[in-house]
């Protein structure tokens, strides 16, 4: 079923101004209830009039679960990249007068307070998400969404080059933001060094396939690849990442695959589903 979240402002401000990722995080079960190629609709408060406005569709591709204890919730639903639309917050109209005619219980005086905790997420009839669709075919929708070559920046990051030029491509109103999170809240160096630990700890296999180009050429050439990329917001951890080869993380990049922590599984758009061959080190949900 398609769903309705509403979205904390301070969340949402946080993930404007650092530019969208194409994820909402949530401890709801009914995040898990969402079909594939369903929309999960998100509003939230703008601040400067405390007024309800639509602030996202996200075109659900993927819910997967977060590792244990994510500070963000357990589960992850991915929207797809060309069919999810943020849109302007601070354009928009109010949205509050038609989510309360829509055939879920929200009677609080504030409308955020009808939507705290797991009620933070509902279950949306097909006429409400069809209200919904109608009434935002014509919003004006957001320039913070822009998506960032991951691979670039993680093969210059970890390979001691600077990604500033890769940044300069974007508007200056998110560059400042995201070039402070890539060098100030990114260790760049830590992440050079977990790689070199998941090397050692896979002695240089793909934790998918389990090739081996050590054993083949002499070298080692599997990547560190961050689950929620850098460039996402991910976090430089260990359990954020994992280590692939060459072709697996091509494939994973231009494929925008997602990750479930359940069953530590890669679960690429086609329907194929890749568990993880190798792995001492993330944790399952
Ligand atoms: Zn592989
Ligand atoms: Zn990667």
């Amino acid at each position: 079923m398609p769903l309705l979240y509403y979205w904390r402002p301070d969340n949402h401000e946080r993930d404007a101004r650092f530019g969208f990722g194409f994820h909402l995080n949530q401890n709801s079960p009914a995040m898990a209830s969402v079909g594939m190629g369903e929309s999960l609709w998100a509003f939230t408060r703008r601040r400067r009039d405390g007024q309800y406005i639509l602030a996202a569709e996200l075109v659900v591709r993927a819910v997967t679960r977060n590792p244990p204890n994510y500070r963000y919730g357990r589960w992850r639903i991915w929207g797809d990249l060309e069919r999810s639309r943020y849109f302007d917050v601070e354009a928009g109209p109010r949205v509050d007068p038609l989510i309360r005619t829509l055939d879920l219980r929200a009677s609080a005086r504030r409308l955020g307070q009808s939507f705290q905790g797991s009620a933070a997420v509902r279950r949306l009839s097909e006429a409400d998400h069809l209200l919904l669709a109608e009434y935002a075919r014509d919003l004006p929708v957001t320039a913070h969404a822009a998506i960032y070559h991951e691979d670039e920046f993680e093969a210059r990051l970890v390979h001691d080059e600077s990604v500033r030029h890769l940044i300069a491509r974007e508007s200056s109103a998110i560059q400042g933001r995201r070039m402070r999170y890539l060098y100030e809240t990114v260790d760049v160096q830590r992440a050079r060094r977990h790689v070199l630990t998941l090397q050692e700890m896979y002695a240089g296999r793909c934790q998918v396939c389990l090739y081996d180009p050590q054993d083949a050429y002499g070298h080692r050439t599997c990547h560190g690849h961050h689950i929620q990329w850098l460039s996402r917001g991910g976090e430089d951890d260990l359990e954020n990442m994992m280590l692939v080869c060459p072709n697996h993380h091509a494939a994973i990049h231009r494929d925008d695959a997602a990750f479930d922590y359940g069953e530590l599984m890669l679960l690429f758009s086609n329907g194929v589903r890749e568990p993880l061959r190798l792995n001492r080190h993330l944790p399952a949900a």
